[in-house]
């Protein structure tokens, strides 16, 4: 084989595994970082839905108010129109007013009620958001604690992987070559080589024309495949 192509391959072997690494290590506070913003929306509707039920109750409390008052007028008029010392006309006054006061105390009753039955709605919503929240608390904070121990774990590892790479010769590729070969690590993922596999790019699965192939066989320069530029290697 081409001993830069050999060269290459042995470097492959350790940037595979530290591309795997560091993924990780991006991977892993991101996935906190989203796992946290979910908590937060989920402490978000819990506040607006506790606040929703705090102003209905407040509601209710006006409306109890209200129709205390006009109970308090309604057996006021009552006295005054049975104790006798109304006339006719005061007395059908009263009595319609009386019957205004009735009405609007029904319609407020059943106003509180209908508020009444939506709070216990809420609050029903409540502590099943209360539930949860307190659940995914616990399986945040016990990933949390995952997260602390492999990002630990992943750093270790890599400074292994570094210290293991330098121990790999790059002797004999070009600063050019390395160029192509880091570039390719990036963009493909941590795999910058690709073997031929019966015409075909195994990198890529894209059949090779056959002076691609040729090329490669005579074994005296870098060949990319044509679909992945990945550096194309044989045995
Ligand atoms: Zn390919």
């Amino acid at each position: 084989m081409n001993p830069v192509l050999s060269a290459l391959l042995g470097l492959q072997e350790i940037d595979r595994q530290i591309f795997k690494v560091e993924s990780e290590l991006e991977r892993l506070p991101k996935e906190e970082q989203q796992r946290s913003e979910e908590l937060g929306k989920l402490r978000e509707r819990l506040a607006g839905k506790q606040q929703e039920v705090a102003s209905l109750r407040a509601e209710i409390k006006d409306i109890e108010h209200t129709t205390v008052g006009l109970r308090q007028r309604l057996k006021k008029l009552e006295s005054e129109s049975s104790n006798g010392t109304a006339d006719a006309a005061l007395i059908a006054s009263y009595q319609h007013e009386m019957r205004n006061i009735k009405r609007n105390v029904s319609g407020a009753e059943d106003d509180g009620l209908k508020r009444l039955g939506r709070a216990e709605m809420i609050d029903e919503e409540i502590a099943a958001l209360q539930q949860k929240l307190a659940e995914d608390e616990a399986v945040f904070a016990e990933f949390q604690k995952n997260v602390a121990e492999e990002t630990k774990a992943a750093e270790g590892k890599l400074a292994d992987l570094h210290k293991e790479r330098l121990t790999k010769s790059s002797d004999g590729i070009s600063a050019n070559e390395l160029d192509i070969y880091r570039g390719l690590l990036k963009t493909r993922e941590g795999e910058a080589l690709a073997e031929l596999g019966d015409g075909l790019c195994e990198g890529c699965f894209v059949n090779l024309p056959k002076n691609i192939v040729v090329r490669l066989a005579r074994g005296t320069e870098l060949v990319q495949c044509p679909s992945c530029d990945r550096i194309l290697f044989t045995y």
